[in-house]
């Protein structure tokens, strides 16, 4: 194969950016020259290198981001010019949807139909809805006992640090970026280490839509990027999705300067199915609650609770559909399932199966297709609650099943983690849906559906799955803060 051949089957044909650090507009290497490989996870082939930001990058950053923040046009403009900016900016991404959608997956893994669908659907919405919402920032009077004009004003925070994972690159990060410019704040984003690539352009596109120089600044880096950005004086919030682990390291670092912090953490999030559900719309439920982004779902269903009148019944659906999704080349529009996004997600997988608990009823192995990192859906039964496999994330496309006999234990198997991202439950009783939806700890629950998110509907962790909210006003409220002003009048 040529070079060239090579880096064709290597790219997908996508356009990759030139892998450098943007900070005030201008593009630039790391200072002291580090690069990282990037690798196709469906090939393991080399698809790129990007600069590996460290402290001193970091540093320039966040004195690009100050400056933006406090001088130059960013801070003359209205919250009503500022959602203009955005509107563009979705109106651009629109136009730049289908090039977008290739470099998500080829850099993920993730198939194609649903970079198209759900990564380039809720990233333009993203910019779309807090567009519009710019325009809602507004302060109250107040009656207050003494004479006097009192009221408040809602103002940006300052310097945001935006942390990513591997898995929603695209969506992660303008879930933070969006509602963070339109309160008027500048960014510093680190994305993931594994998927950088989608950041990189979109900040070229954000500046084509009119984003000032230095308003988004991208550092591409490991931990010890994310860590410096932490540990900054200099940025006024840490917005951080990721793992519990890495998440808790966070606030505890961002404490030294009393940052503020939105944690969105892992999840084990747990789908029941009742015996009055609708079986044919729970087991479609339950395996896109697994396979959707091979595993790699925070919001993942991954441990099921079945009635056990009909956990033989759901077994043997599941076992079925789950041997005939589609799992291949995630640039083939019939492809469901795609790879691992790299070896190290692979591997941390196969070390949950080596445990061999419970009973395998279907996959439990790797599968060898073009020298990707691909895993078979997985179903694993006859668990105990405290198995690992139950209680831990795996983040791959494993699904425990459980079985339960009162609606009560089917509460409380669903709470018995320490993880609180999302919940569902199928059933065809008004009333005991509602019921349960209200004791399930969780910051987002489905009824008779999966992982249906929308930019205008909050969510977020209780418990160990973090705290603050993304999407919504909620989001946007997180990017401001309230000063009051008094003015006497006698
Ligand atoms: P991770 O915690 O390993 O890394 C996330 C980001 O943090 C990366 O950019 C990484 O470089 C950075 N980082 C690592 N160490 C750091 C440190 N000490 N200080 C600052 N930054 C640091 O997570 P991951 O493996 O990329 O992603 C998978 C995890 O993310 C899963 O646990 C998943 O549940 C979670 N997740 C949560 C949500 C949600 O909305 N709650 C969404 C997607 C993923």
């Amino acid at each position: 194969m040529t070079e060239e051949q090579e880096r064709a089957t290597a790219t997908g044909g996508a356009t990759v950016p030139a892998g450098q650090l943007y900070i005030g507009g201008t593009w630039r290497d790391a200072a002291d020259g580090a690069r990282r490989d990037v690798i196709n996870p469906a090939n393991g082939r080399l698809i790129t290198t990007v600069a590996e930001g460290g402290n001193e990058d970091v540093d320039a950053a966040v004195a690009a981001a100050t400056e933006a923040f406090t001088e130059g046009p960013w801070p003359a403009l209205t919250a009503r010019e500022r959602g203009d900016i955005l509107l563009k900016a979705a109106a651009l991404l629109q136009q730049h949807r289908e090039e977008l959608a290739q470099l998500e997956s080829l850099d993920t893994g993730k198939p194609i139909t649903f970079a198209r669908m759900v990564d380039l659907g809720d990233t333009i919405d993203h910019f779309a809805y807090y567009g519009g919402l710019a325009g809602t920032i507004e302060g109250a009077t107040r009656s207050i006992r003494r004479p006097g004009f009192a009221y408040t004003r809602r103002e940006p925070l300052g310097v945001i640090g935006a942390i990513t994972p591997f898995n929603f690159p695209l969506i992660l990060s303008t879930s933070k970026i969006a509602p963070a410019l339109a309160a008027g704040n500048t960014v510093v984003h680190k994305p993931a280490e594994d998927t950088p690539l989608t950041a990189l352009r979109l900040a070229e596109l954000l500046t084509e839509a009119g984003l000032p120089e230095g308003v988004l600044n991208v550092v591409t880096g490991g931990g010890q990027a994310g860590a410096a950005l932490v540990e900054h004086p200099g940025v006024a919030k840490i917005a951080f999705t990721g793992s519990t682990r890495t998440g808790s390291r966070i606030a505890a670092a961002a404490a030294a300067t009393v940052k503020h912090t939105t944690l969105e953490l892992g999840g084990k999030s747990a789908q029941i199915i009742f015996e009055d559900s609708d079986i044919g719309v729970a087991i479609e439920s339950a395996v896109g609650g697994f396979v959707f982004n091979t595993g790699q779902f925070c919001m993942g269903g991954t441990r099921l609770l079945v009635h056990r009148s009909v956990y033989e019944t759901v077994l043997g659906a599941l076992a079925e559909a789950a041997t005939h999704v589609p799992v291949g080349d995630p640039l083939d529009p019939a492809t469901v399932v795609g790879p691992m996004a790299g070896l190290k997600q692979l591997e941390n997988v196969e070390r949950y199966l080596a445990l061999g608990e419970g009973r395998v009823v279907v996959g439990g192995h790797r599968l060898d297709l073009g020298g990707g990192y691909f895993y078979a859906p997985t179903v694993l039964a006859d668990l105990d609650n405290t198995a690992r496999c139950v209680q831990e994330e795996i983040f791959g496309p494993v699904l425990t099943v459980q079985p339960f006999d009162t609606e009560e234990e089917a509460v409380t198997l669903a709470n018995s983690t320490p993880y609180g991202l999302a919940a569902g439950l199928h059933t065809r009783d008004v009333a005991r849906a509602h019921r349960v939806a209200a004791k399930l700890r969780a910051g987002i629950v489905w009824i008779n559906s999966w992982a249906v998110l929308d930019a205008a509907l909050p969510f977020g962790g209780y418990g160990q799955s973090g705290y603050g909210r993304e999407h919504g006003p909620e989001a946007l409220d997180a990017y401001l803060q309230t000063k009051s002003v008094y003015l006497p009048t006698a």
